[in-house]
This record gives structure tokens, sequence and C-alpha cells, in this order.
């Protein structure tokens, strides 16, 4: 009963599969799908060109063997192969000139489409995929493609071509020794279909996900190699590492080792000197038997034995057919992440009242992590948000500059759903700054410029000196005109700071804050928070608190459990409350005790400020 569910289950999931891939054809390929179609018919025509001279030559060589050779007819046959393998010389150049003509164009127009596609797609989009998968998206995926319709499908079609139109000459001399090469590639074929069998998509699935496990835990492990080491513990930071080598060379070896066994079978099949013995043993039966004439054997000798180079040349295209139809399968996903709406026209919020009202959300369907939000966040005003982590402190914080759509509920600025607003109002009222702070490629002075290209040099260091990074970019070799990561190297908290002076000139009255600071060195914190002092200033800002002891200014903390407010109020009243924030808070002068226990012992020098709320 289960087997049959679990079957109908597989069933249907390659359905949606195919379905897919249909969609993501339709979609990717479409537009190039004819002139691919003349494309491959002139490889198949130049395949066909390149087989006939080996034709031509065995027919000669037959010619010259047997009774009375027609020198006529020799001359004729060696001419007309000469002419046929600069003909196919020539098409084949064709062919792959055009196919990479098409490929061009249809590069372009892909990037195009994922240019838009990206400047469409919810800012979420990017938070929740690391920077490695975007680019798989925009570099190994587009490439899949060219290879694809530049050469894929054209090497598939010579491989197609070149065993069936040897088979058919191969049958016309003699189809009973044809029928054992034949036999070969069945088997083979057979083979192959063992190899491909059941649980083969699943098992390509699952070693794709073993690959990006390593690939995580590689990088992972050479991004913290500075860290463990410093602490003297180079061994803790290897075991991710190990286990992820150990559990993908584990399910390598359980899934290669029959699949190569069989694979060897089959190679052998293919192998010409085995297709030789057996037509050699076949055609001397024959020949002793039923009075064949020798040189039957020829045109088999001649082209039997390439044909097995050809159908494993099959194989690697089909291969690469599939990698490519993946590709597409990802690309076409990214195409169907359904837009940010962003209205043509709307209303242009004013004085910056922010209200969540009755917000659920969750990130799949059925599974929110936001339920029932209220909250108002006046202007002038900072409210906190507080809460264990996991409790919906982000997630709840990025709804507002829309990273990410209510499920239910609504939001509101001056009384306006935010998603009646124009994307560029929205982030002229409301503007972030992040932990994880985006520089883009280019100068100090246009990262700076990003909310606000208008500004002029006295605002722009007017920012940078209220976020107290003026002196810092003036230390850089070209100043404001250095280039991030090229002549300007920031550290964590100078780029943090950096993000800070772009938000003040951008001058949105709404503001986003994740607590910027919990991982900048002592300095750079103080520095971080006299900056953000001025940034807060008569403004509406909402700040995710990873730590309380620099909250306790705040007007108004909110406390969030399980997606829930749990509570609310001025920090002093909550603090005496009895509830969660009271016990969050002892919590945190508990371990601020400790840290200051630790920093003042003489010999240790390990930071261990965990964030409180974990
Ligand atoms: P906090 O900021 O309080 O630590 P988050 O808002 O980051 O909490 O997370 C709330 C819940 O949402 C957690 O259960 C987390 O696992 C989940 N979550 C966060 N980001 C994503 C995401 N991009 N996709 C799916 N689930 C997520």
């Amino acid at each position: 009963m289960g087997t049959s569910t679990d079957r109908a289950e597989a069933k249907a999931e390659r359905a949606r599969g195919r379905e897919r891939q249909r969609a993501a054809n339709a979609l990717l390929l479409g537009p190039v799908r004819s002139r691919l179609a003349a494309a491959s018919a002139l490889t198949a025509l130049s395949s066909l060109c390149a087989v006939v001279p080996f034709i031509l030559i065995a027919e000669v060589c037959r010619e010259l063997l047997g009774p009375a050779p027609d020198w006529d007819r020799t001359w004729t046959l060696l001419l007309v192969s000469l002419g046929i393998l600069g003909l196919r010389g020539l098409l084949s150049s064709v062919a792959l000139l055009w196919s990479h003509l098409i490929d061009s164009e249809h590069q372009f127009t892909l990037r195009r489409l994922l240019a838009r596609k990206l400047s469409r797609v919810p800012l979420g989009w990017f938070t929740e995929r690391s920077s490695g998968e975007v680019k798989k998206h925009l570099q190994g995926d587009v490439e899949a493609l060219h290879y694809l319709v530049a050469h894929a499908r054209l090497e598939f079609v010579a491989a197609v071509t070149l065993p069936v139109a040897t088979l058919v000459y191969l049958f016309v001399v003699d189809w009973r020794l044809s029928i054992v090469v034949t036999a070969t590639l069945a088997g083979y074929a057979v083979v192959m279909s063992r190899i491909m069998g059941e649980g083969y998509t699943e098992k390509i699935a699952s070693y794709e996900q073993w690959n990006a496990k390593v690939s995580a835990s590689t990088i992972e492990f050479v991004d913290g190699i500075q860290v463990v080491r410093a602490f003297g513990q180079p061994r803790r930071g290897h075991h991710r590492y190990q286990r992820a080598i150990e559990g993908y060379s584990a399910f390598y070896t359980a899934w290669v080792t029959p699949i190569t066994r069989l694979e060897g079978f089959g190679s052998l099949l293919l192998n010409p000197v085995v297709v030789m013995v057996l037509v050699l043993v076949a055609g001397l039966g024959l020949i002793g038997a039923a009075g064949a004439r020798p040189d039957v054997l020829i045109p088999f000798i001649f082209l039997g034995l390439g044909i097995g180079g050809s159908v494993l040349a099959l194989g690697y295209g089909a291969q690469a057919l599939r990698q490519a139809s993946a590709a597409a399968v990802r690309l076409w996903e990214l195409t169907e992440t359904p837009d940010l709406t962003d209205p043509a026209d709307g209303p242009v919020p004013g004085s910056g009242l922010v209200r969540f009202e009755d917000v659920s959300f969750g990130y799949r369907e059925g599974h929110l992590v936001l339920r029932g939000i209220d909250l108002e966040l006046r202007p002038g005003t900072i409210t906190a948000l507080v809460g264990p982590s996991g409790s919906g402190k982000s997630t709840l914080a990025r709804l507002l500059p829309r990273f990410f759509d209510v499920t239910a509920g609504r939001i509101t600025v001056d009384g306006h759903d935010i998603r009646t607003l124009r994307s560029r109002d929205l982030y002229r009222s409301v503007g972030f700054v992040l932990q994880d702070v985006q520089l883009i490629a280019g100068t100090v002075r246009e990262n700076l410029l990003l909310g606000r290209p208008d500004a002029d040099d006295d605002a722009v260091e007017r920012a940078t000196r209220a976020a107290q990074i003026h002196d810092r970019i003036l230390e850089l070799p070209r100043g404001y005109d250095s280039e991030i990561g090229v002549d300007a190297r920031l550290s964590g908290g100078e780029a943090q700071r950096l993000s800070i002076a772009r938000a003040l000139l951008a001058d949105a009255p709404i503001l986003v804050l994740d607590e910027a600071t919990a991982f900048a060195d002592p300095e750079s914190e103080a520095a971080i928070q006299d900056a953000l002092a001025v940034l807060v200033a008569s403004r509406t800002v909402l700040v995710i608190a990873h730590r309380l002891h620099t909250i306790a200014d705040v007007d108004h903390v909110v406390v969030l459990d399980e997606g829930r407010v749990v509570e609310q109020g001025p920090p002093a009243q909550l603090r005496e409350g009895g509830g969660l924030f009271s016990r969050l808070w002892q919590a945190n002068g508990r371990a601020l005790q400790e840290v200051e226990e630790v920093a003042s012992a003489p010999t240790t020098a390990v930071d261990n400020t965990e964030e409180v709320s974990a």
C-alpha cells in the first residue's frame, strides 16, 4: 500500500518536473528554437558528410580487392569522397558560426531578462540566498545555457547522426553482420539504462546536495580559519568540514562503486577490439558456411569499429544536455518569482507615522513566523524590538522596507498601505542600516550618493563627519575617490559607519536599524553609537536590539516571542514588570558582569559576548 502511494507520488513528481522543464524550455529556448533546429539540420547534414567518405573509401577497397577492379570508378569514388570531406568542413563551420550568432543574441536577451527580473524581485530574495547562489544563477546557469545553445545541441545531433548513418549503411552491406554490431550497442544500452534507471534522478539530486554541503562547509572553514587558529583550536573548525567530506565520500562510494562495474562492462562492449573480434568471428562463420565474399568484412572493419566511440560521445552529449536543462529550470524558477508590485502612481508619505495592523507573515505557506502584530511607531521616537533569537525581530523589521510583503494585515505609513506607494517614494521614506553592510563596487563617494545622487560635497561631508568616518576616508589613498575593495579597504566597523553616513545623506524620515554594533570592536562601537545618535534624532526609528544595554534610553520597547508581541511599553516599566523583558534584562546584566570580570582578569583574551537574547 505504502509503496504504491510512494510510486504514485514519485510519478506525480516526475510529471511536475517534466512540466517545469517544458515551461523553462518554452520561455528560455522558445525564441531560438526554430533557428537552432535549422542549425541542427545543418549539423546532421555535415555529420552525414563525415560518414560518406568512409563508406566510399570502403567501397574503393572492395573494388580493388574484387576480381576485376574498375579504375575509373575507383578514382571517381576517391574524388567524390574528397569533395564531400570539403563540404563537411564547410557545413560544420557554418553550423558552428551560426549557433554562436544565435547564442550571442540569446545571451543578450537572457541577461537582460534576468537583470530586469533581479531589479523587480523583493529585496528579501537576495537575503534568502548567499552571494554564491546568486552568482551560480547569473554565471553558472547562464553559461550552461550558452553551452547548450552554442555547442551541446549540435554535438548531440552529430553524435546521433553518425552511428545511425553508419548502421544504415552496414545493414545495406550485410544485415547478418550488422546484427552483431547492433547487439553490442544494444548490450551497452541495457547497461546504461540499468545505470540511469530507477532512483538515478534522486541520486543526482543527493549528489548536488552533498556538493553544496561540502562547498558551504569549505567556505565556512576557510572563512573561520583565522579565528579558530587564533584561539588555538584548529581541529574545531575542521570538524564540520571533515564530517561533510566524509558524508560526501560515503555517499559517492556507495553510489558509484556498483555503477563503475556496470560502466566498465558497458565500455568493454563498445571497445573496438571487442567489436572487431566479434565481427571477425561472425564474418568467418558467414564466409565459411554461407559462402559470403571476404570483402564484406571491409566496411565493418572500417566503420563498425568507430561506432562505439560515437555512441560514447552520445552519452557525454546527453549528460551536457541534462545539465543545461537543469540550469534552464533554475533560471525559469527565478523568472517565476513574484515581482514586488510597484504602482506607477501613489501617495507620497509625509511625517512618518508607521502602523503594523494585524500583520502576519510566513516565509512558506502554512508556516507563519509572525502572527497578529499590532504596532505603532510614532515620529520622533525610537522603538526597540527585543526577544529571544528566532522570535521574528529581523523578519518584522524587514517587512517595513518591503524585503517581503506581509501575508496578512497591512503596514501603513501616514495611513497609506506601503504596497500602494511607488517603491521610489517608499525608499525615500524608509531607510535602513542592516548588519550585513552592502557596499557596491565603485568609489566611496558613489556608495555615499546611492540614497541621494544630487547631494553636493558639503552635504556628503556633513554626513560622513556625523557618522565619524570623514577622517578615515581622507586617510585612504584617493580619499572619497578611492574604490571599495581596490584601494579602500574598510574594517567591518568602518563599513558600518559608511552605511550610516549613506543613510544620513539619504535623510529618510523612517529608519530601520539592525543594531549594527553587535560585532564591532569597542572603539568602533563607541563611534557607531555616536553616529547612530545623530542618525536617529527626530526620526521614526525601529531598532532590532540584540543586546539590551544599548536600548535603556529608547522610548518604546516591543517584546516578541514566537512571532507574537508579548509585551510593550517604556523600558523602565517593562524592567519592573516581571515578564519576559525583565528576565532578559536580568540575564543581560549577569552576562555583562561576567564579560567585565573576564575582561579584567589578567590572562584571558577571549571575548565571550554572545547575543544575550539567544
Ligand atoms: P530573530 O531576528 O528574532 O532572531 P528571525 O526573524 O531571524 O528572528 O527569524 C524568525 C523565524 O523565521 C525563525 O524561525 C527563522 O528560522 C525563520 N526565518 C528567518 N529567515 C528566514 C528565511 N529567509 N527563510 C525561511 N525562514 C526564515
